[in-house]
């Protein structure tokens, strides 16, 4: 059992709102992210949430931009449209949730500042940290590092479709083995795809557990908050 948790930083991949499509947005899907976020709340978690964008457009990977920068900006963009779907379906089932972005848009949503995510986050809403780090040559998981620092979150939880971290692809390899305690510097040296290497060197040096679960098995997060010992984790062994 560990310590129970009191705010964490839930990083959802772009993946995990399209449900079984491979692009765009899927209402179950949307639907059963939000009732997660729900489940942690109701045991009294504190929650941001960092999406990604994968599932409309992952920018340095796009060919709809020859520049770096113009792709990554759409990869930016992209979050922000899946923040402010998740938004609308935790607005639907009744938890107030607000979209921060690193890049300005007022009309859409508020400006990223640590203080208005903290008053959010002790007023009892969700935070959903839209737009990256407002920064091209970054991924989402590099922000959900960032953001967890900044609110100071107990945890980041990485969520995925399998149940932790294996020394191989588990849905392509039988024989992968669970990893259920890793380094950070083993989770860096053996390259384990767990996040990329800039966010897990920001959690190593900030001292961030991350905790890598099955976000479609119902009650994980919450389970989480309860402080049981589900996943995997990455944090400082010796
Ligand atoms: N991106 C960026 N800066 C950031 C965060 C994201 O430029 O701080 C861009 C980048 O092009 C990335 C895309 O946004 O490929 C979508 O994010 P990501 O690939 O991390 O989404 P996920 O794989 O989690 O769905």
């Amino acid at each position: 059992m560990q310590k129970k948790i009191k705010r964490i930083l839930l990083k959802l991949s772009g993946e995990a709102l399209s449900g079984k499509k491979d692009y765009g947005l899927d209402p179950e899907a949307l639907s059963l992210m939000a009732r997660c976020v729900k489940d942690a709340c109701d045991h009294g978690a504190q929650v941001g949430v960092v999406i990604g964008g994968g599932n409309i457009l992952r920018g340095a990977g796009s060919s709809v931009a020859a520049d770096r920068v113009s792709a990554d900006t759409m990869g930016m963009l992209a979050t922000v449209i899946n923040a402010l779907a998740l938004k609308d379906a935790l607005d639907r089932i009744g938890i107030d949730a607000r979209v921060l972005t690193a890049l300005e848009m007022p009309k859409v949503a508020e400006t990223m500042t640590k203080a208005h995510a903290v008053e959010h986050l002790n007023a009892g809403r969700v935070v959903i940290f839209g737009g990256g780090t407002g920064n091209p040559f970054f991924t989402t998981d590099t922000n959900a590092a960032l953001r967890a620092l900044e609110i100071e979150a107990d945890l980041l939880i990485k969520a995925t479709k399998v149940d932790g971290v294996y020394d191989k692809d588990p849905v392509k390899h039988k024989d992968a083995v669970f990893l259920s305690d890793i380094d950070y510097n083993e989770a860096l040296s053996k390259n384990l795809g767990i996040m990329d290497a800039t966010a897990i060197a920001l959690c190593r040096e900030n001292n961030l557990p991350i905790r890598v679960i099955n976000i479609k098995v119902p009650g994980n997060v919450a389970k989480l908050v309860r402080g049981e010992n589900i996943g995997s984790v990455v944090r400082r062994r010796n």
